[in-house]
């Protein structure tokens, strides 16, 4: 059966690093709607000229643009075995056309990664980036282990920044998770642990989800 899979998760939760790997395992695309944003502003398309002016404007770019930005993408071959949707549905009219779109196909199984609020600063804080290679680490290194070079932390790292943008994320995807929480494929996974670990949570929320009975009952 194919894999319709979303991801939800604060920043900082790991979520894209973890929507990729479960992407590579399953050999299905990786759908990340910023990644695919930043693209078509660098290309120039007619999308990408939108949402930059609309960025530019200081605008969230509409339900509208990001809704056609999927369907597009949704319609391409490689997603017949399913997607790993990253970024998107974002609002309640993202996801009530997302289940439009997918309607014909298994349906969608929707997963958010929990991580609490002082773990997400702590990780988020407690980042160091190197200067001149770019490579992320932690707070604990004096130098970048990979080129020993100046480790700076990034401006938007500190705690009251993450908090703001936890505060965003949670009145923005609270209406999301309660359109979804009453799916029996909507399952939360612990994000408060190794990635390794969130990952094994993440692939038994999957398995858990293709077996419930709502799937089980469409499939016969
Ligand atoms: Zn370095």
């Amino acid at each position: 059966m194919a894999l319709n899979l979303v991801m939800l998760g604060p920043p900082a939760a790991g979520k894209g690093t973890q929507a990729k790997t479960v992407a590579r395992e399953r050999g299905i695309p990786h759908i990340s709607t910023g990644d695919m944003l930043r693209e078509a502003v660098q290309a120039g398309t007619p999308v990408g000229r939108a949402a930059k002016a609309l960025m530019e404007a200081g605008s969230l770019v509409s339900d509208d643009v990001m809704i056609e930005i999927v369907r597009e993408r949704l319609d391409r071959p490689d997603t017949r075995d399913g997607f790993v949707l990253d970024g998107f549905p974002r609002t309640v009219a993202q996801a009530t056309a997302l289940d439009g779109l997918i309607r014909p196909r298994a349906p969608l199984i929707v997963i958010e990664i929990i991580v609490p609020a002082e773990a997400l600063v702590a990780r988020a804080c407690g980042r160091r980036t190197c200067r001149d290679c770019g490579t992320i680490t932690t707070a604990a290194n004096a130098a970048c282990p990979a080129c020993g070079g100046p480790l700076v932390q990034r401006r938007d790292d500190c705690e009251e920044v993450v908090r703001e943008r936890l505060r965003v994320y949670e009145r923005d995807t609270r209406p999301l998770v309660d359109y979804y929480r009453r799916r029996p494929t909507f399952q939360p996974v612990d994000g408060d642990q190794s990635p390794d670990a969130v990952g094994v949570a993440i692939r038994h929320a999957i398995e858990t989800a293709l077996e419930a009975p709502a799937l089980t009952g469409r499939r016969t």
